[in-house]
């Protein structure tokens, strides 16, 4: 038996965490899921954002699957997923942006994965506000945490027969900073001679995966970057209902999906549970269920591509409920 924490949290997350739980356990998996919830809702109730017990279950299982948490803007509390992350230094963000038949899009056949560096950066959080009434926010680059995704992207790339990896970087203008990160992706690159480095500087990197993603395979970058290339890759396959996303560090691995609260269709039963069910079968991957990951994926890739229940993201009029029973009926 398995011990996972389930963090549903707010937003469309309660209807996609659910989704996703009921999925996993279609497999025929014996899994203990520990039900735990942080953010806005849990404070107005409890009076903290985050209990202790949430902490607890995370350092007891070691194994998250996790639906968004708002963060509200402009001003109150920090986000708790970044808290999260920096916490348990789940220094690589893995997120795979793959089409998937049925899915009407300009483009074929991407296949492609980011590597976000998911502990430091402009997400450092290290801000203030200056007498002069300007703000200022620091970029914080270490060389182990820029090593450490180097190397979590050039060993993905080898284990699945990769040929480039691609780092995107503003080293141009950032030269300490965005240099260092740059550098050290140069210097892990030299372990990996069968692997080409391809630099390209962030902006152009934009255009380049609008106008021709197939080309790209393996993408590593800082964290803001990452953040925003993964939104845009999404919108290359069908939108953030399909893209997945896992969070990993030494022990602790907490998977989610790339797409935040959605609070304009929370409580509707329109959300995509996709991208939080391709989550799950990354967590299986991960704790070596490959044969239940693979069968989750396949389901998926039929509900869609053969029996053609979508969601309105898709173009479909399937609702959350449905969709999920779809998936369920063909595992
Ligand atoms: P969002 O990803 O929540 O939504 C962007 C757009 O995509 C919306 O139109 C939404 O309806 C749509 N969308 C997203 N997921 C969908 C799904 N599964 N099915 C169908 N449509 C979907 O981004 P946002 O609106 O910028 O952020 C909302 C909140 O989520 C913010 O508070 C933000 O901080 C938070 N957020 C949390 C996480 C996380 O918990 N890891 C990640 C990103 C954003």
């Amino acid at each position: 038996m398995y011990n996972i924490t389930l963090i549903p949290g707010d937003g469309i997350g309660p209807e996609v965490s659910e989704a996703a739980k009921h999925v996993v356990d279609a497999t025929g998996l014996n899994i203990n899921w520990e039900t735990v919830n942080a953010g806005e809702k849990v404070f107005q109730d409890t009076g903290v954002l985050v209990p202790e017990k949430v902490f607890q279950s995370i350092e007891k299982n070691k194994i998250v699957l996790k639906g968004p948490i708002t963060t509200p803007i402009g001003s109150g509390f920090r986000s708790i997923n970044v808290m999260l992350r920096k916490k348990y230094d789940l220094y690589s963000n893995v997120r795979p942006v793959r089409s998937l038949p049925g899915i009407n899009t300009p483009f074929k056949g991407i296949d492609l994965v980011i590597f976000r560096e998911n502990t430091e950066g402009l997400y450092a959080g290290i801000e203030q506000e200056l007498p002069d009434g300007s703000c200022e926010a620091v970029k914080r680059v270490s060389r182990n945490a820029s090593i450490r995704i180097a190397e979590a992207a050039f060993e993905y790339a080898k284990k699945n027969n990769k040929k480039k990896v691609t780092v995107a970087h503003k080293a141009n203008i950032m030269k300490l900073a965005d240099g260092l990160f740059l550098n050290c992706v140069r210097e892990v690159s030299q372990a990996y001679p069968d692997i080409a480095l391809q630099e390209v500087i962030v902006d152009n990197m934009c255009m380049q995966l609008v106008m021709n993603p197939n080309q790209f395979e393996v993408i590593v970058t800082m964290n803001l970057y990452g953040d925003l290339l993964s939104d845009l890759c999404a919108g290359l396959v069908g939108g953030l209902g399909l893209v997945p996303g896992a969070n990993i560090g030494k022990d602790i691995s907490i998977f989610e999906a790339v797409h935040g609260s959605a609070p304009d269709i929370a409580g509707k039963n329109l959300a995509n549970p996709i991208a939080l069910i391709l989550s799950s079968a990354m967590m299986l991957n991960h704790m070596g269920e490959t044969d239940k990951a693979e069968a989750i994926i396949k389901a998926v890739t039929k509900t869609i591509y053969e029996d053609k229940v979508l969601t309105c993201d898709l173009g479909g009029k399937a609702t959350t409920n449905e969709i999920t029973k779809a998936i369920i009926k063909n595992i």
